[in-house]
């Protein structure tokens, strides 16, 4: 089905099919931050990432939410509708964490009394700035419905995330999601969905998710394994 590799990520490479609206998106076990200065091979970290992303996208497809997962593929592997992605990281935060923590001054772990929809510009040369909607339209990159549609479709998907990690006890602090015009210039959700580019937080505090990399706080894979396990029983 894989025909030529059209792109490589730092998460994942991208080849097109005999279908031209179909690719392949194959999970690499890279690891990076601090837009990939630093970087690590974390062995299984692919196959983990691709079996979550795929069953969170396989649950947002049958709530109504127009994705461009199409199905699972193989162990790393995972066939996805083309798209045109917009270079945009849509984050939406439930508490603070992270750069919010760091660039308001505030501690982490602040429930916010309404979830707070940011942007940042994809562009690795300029280490993907944080941007507003005045910014999304003098860059061209969405206009204003485009942009009023990407904010309510991120908070529509936040609230059907947040019911199932709350059903497995995990608390969702915050995420990354980026959006694409499919071949009918109409806005779908792609890229992945894994504990790569949101923050889980168990009853305990205990970091769930990248942080354990960033931050330096123990085997990621184990931890990986459990949010897996656990999403498996939402089923
Ligand atoms: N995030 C991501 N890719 C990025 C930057 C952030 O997936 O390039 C995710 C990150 O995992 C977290 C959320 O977006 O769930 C908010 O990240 P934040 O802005 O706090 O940045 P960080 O502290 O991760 O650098």
């Amino acid at each position: 089905m894989k025909r030529q590799l059209i792109y490589t990520g730092k998460a994942k490479d991208i080849y097109d099919t005999e279908d031209e609206d179909l690719i392949v998106s194959v999970y690499k076990d890279q690891a990076t931050m601090l837009n990939g200065a630093r970087k690590e091979t974390i062995e299984g970290k692919g196959v983990l990432n691709n079996q979550i992303s795929s069953l969170i996208f396989q649950k947002l497809n049958a709530a109504g939410i127009a994705t461009h997962f199409v199905k699972q593929l193989s162990e790393i592997e995972q066939l996805n509708r083309k798209v045109t992605i917009i270079p945009l990281e849509v984050v939406l935060r439930n508490v603070t964490a992270g750069s919010f923590s760091k660039r308001f001054g505030v501690e982490e772990g602040i429930r916010l009394e309404q979830p707070i929809v940011e942007f940042y510009y994809k562009n690795d040369d300029l280490d993907d700035p944080f941007i507003n909607d005045e910014h999304v339209k003098f860059l061209k990159i969405a206009d204003d419905e485009q942009i009023t549609f990407l904010k309510a479709e991120t908070r529509r998907i936040n609230e059907l995330l947040k019911n199932w990690f709350s059903q497995i006890d995990l608390q969702l602090i915050d995420f990354k999601l980026e959006f694409g015009f499919d071949k009918d210039g109409k806005i779908i959700l792609a890229d992945e969905f894994s504990p790569d580019n949101c923050r889980l937080w168990d009853d305990e505090g205990n970091h769930m998710d990248k942080d354990v990399f960033r931050r330096d706080l123990g085997d990621l894979i184990s931890i990986y394994e459990l949010v897996l396990e656990k999403l498996k029983d939402l089923e």
